[in-house]
């Protein structure tokens, strides 16, 4: 058998195993314009990555391959502790273990091609080491979910400056949606939108990143695989 993914625990030797990754499109209105949408309030989606697509951070990843634009998605990163259908707004704090931060990486080329041909978005979204996270902090150290610095600075350059404030869907909200659709498990982690600033990584860059209060990262783009 293969070793369960999990994501390690801030101040702490334990883990928490991985079960799924769930990832909200779309969830900065910035960001929205930025890919050429209209942010509005339409109702959120979501794609997956696999488990093992996380990865502890720091860690050096292989630039990926089959892509000439991979992209960086700074993201405020979600647990869920206590599984759940149809989880109310106001009791969705209830089923978070943790938060931390992580970045969705993207095959930017190819999940362009795939929307123009309808395709699925896997090979853009869902490839190996595509999910970065920083260890978890227990919901009880983290100050908020709702406001605070979320920010991705590429070899010092700040890229991606925003705050949770400005999500479309906070995390009540989104983690409400996705629980009428999807029984929530403990374990699954969501990955809740990325605001405005994504661009290109090459090889031999490094990308530090957090959410105030919460997580820092750093990742490494090593050479091709
Ligand atoms: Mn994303």
């Amino acid at each position: 058998p293969a070793p369960i993914p999990s994501v390690a625990v801030d101040g702490s030797e334990d883990r928490l195993p991985v079960r799924r990754i769930f990832c909200v499109g779309r969830n900065y209105a910035a960001h929205a314009r930025e890919m050429g949408k209209d942010p509005t309030r339409e109702a959120p989606f979501f794609f997956t990555k696999p488990a093992d697509a996380a990865l502890d951070t720091p860690c050096t990843i292989p630039y990926p391959p089959q892509t000439e634009d991979l992209h960086h998605e700074i993201e405020l990163v979600i647990a869920i502790g206590k599984g759940g259908r149809n989880i109310a707004e106001a009791d969705v704090m209830d089923h978070v273990w943790g938060a931390s931060v992580g970045i969705d990486l993207t095959r930017r080329d190819l999940q362009a091609e795939a929307k123009k041909a309808g395709r699925p978005w896997d090979w853009g979204k869902a490839f190996d080491n595509s999910a970065p996270i920083a260890a978890l902090k227990p919901i009880a150290d983290v100050p908020s979910v709702e406001q605070g610095r979320i920010w991705l600075a590429v070899n010092g350059e700040v890229r991606q400056d925003a705050d949770l404030a400005d999500l479309i869907w906070s995390v009540r909200e989104h983690v409400a949606i996705l629980s009428q659709s999807m029984a929530l498990a403990p374990g699954d982690i969501i990955m809740t939108g990325t605001p405005a600033g994504v661009a290109a990584l090459v090889e031999g860059d490094v990308v530090t990143g957090g959410v105030d209060g919460i997580a820092t990262l750093e990742v490494t783009i090593g050479p091709r695989a």
